[in-house]
Formats: structure tokens, sequence, C-alpha cells
């Protein structure tokens, strides 16, 4: 059974519909998926309805962009309540930021020889509430600046970068409370990917699982190779929390992250159903 727990649709920066997505599992025989698109639960309502009759479940996600010491780290929540205000207000505040240094990197990208309009990103943007660098990406690639969205990112956008601006995002600690809060179930994403493990170090991980009740952490996933899987399940076992695993698939938007190249346990997905459920969250 294929249990993929972390994916993205274009109400985030994925290039499928959620209504696609459900059909692209169900046509390649994805039995779960997890829909976190990033701070927004916009699309879980259509992927719920296009996943009717289909054998696909959809279990109702969320990626939380957070911070730790100023470096960005993603949270993953399952089966929060999506009218939870004081979690609402949070996600607000993120997209907000944003889109609101969005001025700002497009200056840069001028300095830097390419100049795009706002309206350009806006276009890619499409239904998404949310506009994040992806789309500045591709707005790059529409002016025929780079070949794609990698490029883009690998060049310029990545962070820290020439083309990169920072931005508001929640403390790590403040999105468990309030995943938590919601009723849902909080998993890093992608821990120790991407210069990650100099913020997530062991000792945070402990704090985060014994002070602020973290309960799970994604092992399987693209950005982490064979050692950082087997030191990560680890320190997982060690601090008794659920191990997931994901695709991160974003549609075209991002090789390597083809639809459940990795995935979940049967055990450890029935696990995360079992607590959303007995704390009265959104199940399945
Ligand atoms: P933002 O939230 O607007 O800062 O954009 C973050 C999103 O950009 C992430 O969720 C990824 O989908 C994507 N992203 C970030 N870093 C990279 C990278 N180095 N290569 C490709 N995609 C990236
Ligand atoms: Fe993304
Ligand atoms: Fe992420
Ligand atoms: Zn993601």
């Amino acid at each position: 059974m294929l249990i993929d727990l972390h994916t993205h649709s274009s109400v985030s920066d994925g290039t499928d519909t959620p209504t696609r997505l459900v059909r692209k599992a169900a046509a390649e025989g994805v039995a779960v998926i997890g829909l976190t698109d990033h701070d927004t639960f916009d699309g879980l309502r259509e992927a719920s309805a296009a996943a009717v009759g289909t054998g696909v479940t959809v279990l109702s996600g969320i990626e939380i962009s957070c911070q730790r010491d100023g470096l960005s780290v993603h949270l993953l929540g399952y089966g929060c309540d999506p009218h939870y205000e004081p979690l609402l207000d949070e996600l607000a505040k993120v997209r907000v930021g944003r889109t609101g240094r969005l001025p700002d990197m497009l200056a840069k990208l001028t300095a830097l020889g390419m100049p795009l309009s706002e309206q350009a990103v806006m276009y890619q943007v499409g239904a998404s509430p949310s506009v994040g660098r992806p789309h500045v990406a591709d707005a790059m690639v529409a002016a025929g600046y780079v070949k794609d969205r990698q490029e883009a990112f690998d060049r310029f956008l990545y962070d820290g970068g020439p083309g990169y601006s920072n931005r508001y995002s929640c403390d790590i600690r403040r999105g468990i409370e309030l995943v938590r809060k919601a009723l849902g179930v909080p998993v890093l994403a992608h821990p120790w990917g991407r210069g990650r493990k100099s913020v997530l170090t062991t000792p945070v991980l402990q704090e985060l699982t014994m002070e602020y009740r973290l309960e799970g952490v994604e092992v399987d996933h693209p950005d982490h190779d064979d050692e950082t899987r087997q030191e990560l399940r680890t320190w997982a076992n060690r601090l008794g929390l659920l191990a997931t695993g994901s695709s991160d698939h974003h549609g075209l938007g991002k090789v390597g992250h083809e639809l459940a190249c990795n995935t979940t346990s049967e055990d450890v997905y029935a696990e995360l159903v079992r607590r959303v459920r007995a704390r009265g969250g959104h199940t399945p």
C-alpha cells in the first residue's frame, strides 16, 4: 500500500490542481496522499471531493513555513482543524510576509539584469493564495533568464542567494504549539535537508519533542541521503517519534520528487490517524 504524506498542489507551489493530483495518485496506485500545501488549507476541500470513488484517501495536511534561529524550517501538520483561528492568523501573517518581500526580490533581480514585473510573477501564481519563490522562478523561466526552476534556485533564489530576501516566518516552537491546539499531529518536514541539520540538532529535536510535544520527523525524503535517513531513524526511535516518508511532490515543479518515490509505512500512518481521531481532529 503506497502512502505518500507530503505533496503540493497548485494551491501553493505545485503544478497540479488538487483534482489532478488526486487523479494522478489514483492512476499510479497510490492509496493515501497527504496534501500539505505551504501555509494554506485551501486545496483540501477540492482534493477530498476529487477523491470520492477513486480509492484514494486524502489526509488533510499543511506545511507551515517556520524558522529556528533565523533559518527556514518546515513543519507538517496532519488533521488540523482548518478553522482554528490562531493558526489561520499565523498563516495569514506568513503569506503576507511572503508576498510583501516580492518588490525587494524583484529589485534584486533587476540589479542582476533580470527585470520582471510584479504582474509577470502574479501570472504564475494562478489560484494560489501563497506567493512563493517557485513562482518567481517560473516568471524567470517565462522571461528566458533561466531554463527551469532548479537553475533559478541554484543560481539566484536559494536561501541567502543574490535574488533572495528574507520574510516573516513562525518560530518552530510556536508552530508545533499551534498545530497541537488545532488538534493536529506535528511532524518536522525534511529536518536534515538543505543545511538544516545545523539548527535542528539532536538536542533541539529533543527539546521540541519533550517540551513542545513534536510527534514525528520525516525520515524518508528526497533531500536526505541514505546515511542521513539511518541516523535520523535512530534518533526518531530514541525519542519515540513517528518516522514518516514522502515524495514532497510538486508536479512538474521539482525533479526527483515523483509521487510516492518515498512512502510512509502502514503502521506509522495508522498511528498518525489514530492520534488525530483521538483528539477530535480532521480525519479522512
Ligand atoms: P518561499 O516559501 O517562497 O521562500 O519558497 C520556498 C519553496 O521554494 C520551498 O517550499 C520549495 O518548494 C522551494 N525551494 C526552496 N529552496 C529550493 C531549492 N534550493 N531548490 C528548489 N526549490 C526550492
Ligand atoms: Fe514548495
Ligand atoms: Fe518543505
Ligand atoms: Zn513541501
